[in-house]
């Protein structure tokens, strides 16, 4: 098989034509062909198909080699055009190599035409192939120019090519401005030494760089640049590059946010524990490196944050946190834990007392009232500190062990400090393990209610009970409140709690008014914690479980404390008007041992004024508690309040008191707090004269039983 061509003959002689394709056949080439003889059917063969070579006679009827050529130029297409003829002269023949032939042969000597075709054909395919290059080259340097990164192209330290973009990323208009010279132009001094000294040599041997530099734009200003250098095989530099200024930013605001706190800017816990693990490894490797670290907490944070709203919250601990890093050294952090919670880490210290004054120097700044947005802000804070000692192994137990002593320094009246001792961690986990109890005690129903008597000492009459909750311990037996209620507020279980004790009180209220109808109307005093007056649902949940167990507002009296009252006055104002709408009354309970709230006792829609144990039990003829209780009375006399004192033990309080003017009592002189059965038993069946309503308080004393 000959090598394939297709040939377009323009002939009118036929014989001539069949010369032609013999000559090309004793070549070597397999034909095939067509023969046209006018210029209609030339210009119709001659996009019917790919032609590989087209032969042409100078002259034909009508018809001529020079208008042939002229069609195939027409038409775009670059095929070899040989003219084969009779003698047409020499200056025909050059004509028609200058008009685009590529050869002239005589067609008595046609020896030579395959030859002539077979060289034509291979230069039309380098012609068409170098075409296909060029329209290739054109459309990636239209690609580069578009690109958005900067493309550069060097040879021997100086620039041959610049895109668009780098021209603007370096702020330069023309690419004649930087063409041919060199691009130490674009960097300092000292990024032009780091790229010979370490970039060039890793480029040399890798081919290849990626990295970061220190670029400078024609106005002398700077960007990260990011950029990557390869080296190709003829010795050229390209230049791929970006300004990355804006990424870097960003990865170091993120790197920054993650280590921060957003409000305060000042470390959070990550970077606390990174800090305090480093400090736990030095104290372990030198013998005379000293490190303390203090928790802080505001004092009745959150009051302000509630009371005064969250933006003043925040200004106040933004406040703070500027007022903290003042008092300390540059190799010291202050970091905020959350909340109103900050951990101060002292490094280095000389001694304790350094410790000790900067802790006081703190507590003193952070006392001066702050005036925040118009309001005069009184800020105290407690502080609990940690030595750190070889012991300590983790970040995490340092900042507990300081987060008790601050729990520490609060419980024993705030505004203060305390170290950390080993006795505050057993304490600490005796109250988590009672918190765990306290879960399962749920579950296992080990709650049970009391009930105590209160009792009219003007005329000995039996007028209601306080239900006081009791926990039947698995293996310690009766757990009572004071060493639970503080737990259960802590661990966020007392708003269950005293919810169960409501419902069960007043289920008993209920009972005990079907069972023993003609009593006189008793009522049950139940105790609510601050928790509970913080719920948004306790007017709905009371009025529920009222209507559904059948039970009279009038019937119940809900004690409250008066260090719950200053929390939020308003708020609570407002809350107890509602229950007071609800024929609900209110007790202030524990009266005389908060804040003295007497000022502002007037606005409160409270019913009863409720002496608390410790003032009774002190008390003696004309002593300060005597005064105290006689105040109180006198004042709860005036404002409308009905006063209760609680732990009467003896008759001579009860006389006191009666002489003073109290109008209800409540202590062991009357009945310790009995269970619901042994009320019954003792107070309710029977024919005790509490059945007429008249109480004497002696046949009680004998009988009633002691009972917890
Ligand atoms: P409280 O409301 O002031 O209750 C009076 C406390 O005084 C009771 O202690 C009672 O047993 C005790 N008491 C009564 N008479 C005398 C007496 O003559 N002498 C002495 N020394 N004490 C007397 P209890 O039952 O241990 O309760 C302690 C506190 O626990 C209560 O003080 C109350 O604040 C709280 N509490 C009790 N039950 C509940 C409850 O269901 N919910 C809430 N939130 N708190 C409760
Ligand atoms: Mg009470
Ligand atoms: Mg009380």
């Amino acid at each position: 098989m000959g090598e394939p061509l297709n040939v377009l003959i323009i002939e009118d002689s036929e014989d001539d034509a069949l010369l032609v394709l013999r000559e090309l056949r004793r070549g070597n080439f397999t034909l095939v062909w067509e023969r046209v003889q006018t210029a209609e059917s030339l210009r119709a063969m001659i996009t019917s198909q790919i032609w590989d070579v087209i032969i042409s006679d100078y002259r034909l009827p009508g018809f001529d080699a020079p208008g042939a050529l002229e069609i195939v130029k027409q038409s775009q297409l670059d095929v070899p055009f040989i003219v084969v003829s009779g003698a047409i002269g020499e200056r025909s023949a050059v004509e028609m190599m200058k008009a685009g032939a590529h050869d002239y042969l005589m067609k008595e000597n046609l020896t030579r035409l395959p030859e002539a075709v077979r060289r034509e054909v291979r230069d039309a395919q380098i012609r068409a192939e170098r075409k296909q290059a060029e329209v290739e080259l054109r459309r990636q340097l239209a690609a580069i120019e578009a690109a958005i990164d900067g493309i550069a192209i060097l040879q021997e330290n100086t620039y041959l090519y610049l895109n668009r973009a780098h021209l603007d990323l370096f702020g330069y208009e023309r690419s004649e401005e930087l063409v041919g010279k060199t691009w130490k132009l674009l960097y300092s001094q000292a990024e032009v030494e780091r790229f010979e000294r370490d970039i060039f040599p890793v480029l040399a041997c890798n081919r290849a760089w990626q990295g970061e530099a220190i670029a400078t734009r024609k106005d002398g200003s700077t960007f990260i640049q990011g950029v990557s250098l390869t080296l190709t095989e003829d010795g050229l530099l390209i230049s791929v590059c970006r300004d990355i200024s804006d990424l870097k930013q960003a990865q170091e605001l993120i790197a920054h946010n993650a280590l921060h706190d957003p409000l305060t800017n000042l470390p959070n816990r990550t970077l606390l524990v990174k800090r305090l693990e480093f400090a736990i490894n030095q104290a372990k490797r030198y013998e005379n490196y000293r490190y303390a670290i203090l928790f802080l907490d505001l004092d009745r944070f959150k009051v302000i944050n509630d009371s005064l709203g969250h933006v003043i919250g925040d200004y106040l601990l933004t406040t703070i946190a500027q007022k903290l890093k003042t008092h300390l050294r540059e190799i010291d952090l202050v970091a905020r834990l959350g909340g109103d919670e900050f951990v101060i880490l002292l490094e280095d210290i000389s001694e304790p007392e350094k410790v000790i004054q900067i802790a006081e120097r703190i507590l003193a700044d952070c006392q001066t009232p702050l005036i925040i947005k118009g309001h005069k802000i009184f800020t105290s804070l407690s502080i609990g500190i940690v030595l750190g000692t070889k012991d300590y192994h983790q970040a995490s137990d340092l900042i507990r062990d300081a987060d008790i002593a601050m729990y520490r320094a609060k419980k024993q009246g705030k505004n203060s400090y305390k170290f950390f001792d080993a006795l505050m961690h057993t304490q600490a986990l005796k109250c988590l393990t009672l918190e765990t109890d306290l879960r399962k005690a749920f579950e296992q129903e080990e709650f049970t209610v009391y009930y105590q008597p209160i009792v009219d000492v003007l005329d000995n009459r039996l007028v209601g009970f306080e239900a006081l909750v009791r926990w039947r311990h698995p293996t310690r037996g009766f757990v009572f409140p004071d060493e639970f209620i503080p737990v259960a507020e802590e661990a966020g279980l007392i708003v269950s709690l005293d919810s169960w004790v409501f419902y069960q009180a007043c289920q008993q209220m209920v009972s005990w008014k079907n069972k023993f109808a003609n009593f006189s109307p008793l009522k049950i005093s139940i105790n609510l914690s601050a928790q509970d007056l913080r719920k948004a649902s306790l007017i709905e949940d009371i009025t529920r479980i009222l209507a559904d167990i059948g039970l009279e507002g009038n019937s119940i009296t809900l004690e409250i404390t008066e260090s719950m009252l200053i929390e939020d006055i308003d708020q609570t104002i407002d809350l107890l008007t509602q229950l007071e709408s609800r024929n609900i009354q209110i007790s202030i309970d524990d009266f005389g041992t908060g804040y003295s709230s007497l000022n502002y006792l007037h606005r409160l829609p409270a019913h009863n004024l409720k002496i608390d144990c410790s003032f009774v039990s002190q008390m003696q003829a004309e002593n300060r508690n005597y005064q105290v209780v006689s105040t109180i009375i006198t004042l709860s006399n005036q404002l409308g309040l009905t006063v209760v004192a609680e732990g009467i033990e003896t008759p001579q309080q009860l006389q006191q008191l009666q002489q003073l003017g109290c109008q209800l009592g409540q202590g062991y002189l009357f009945s310790k707090p009995l269970s619901a059965a042994e009320i019954e038993a003792h107070f309710l069946q029977g024919d005790w004269n509490w059945r007429c309503h008249t109480y004497s308080i002696k046949p009680l004393l004998n009988k009633a039983p002691v009972s917890m």
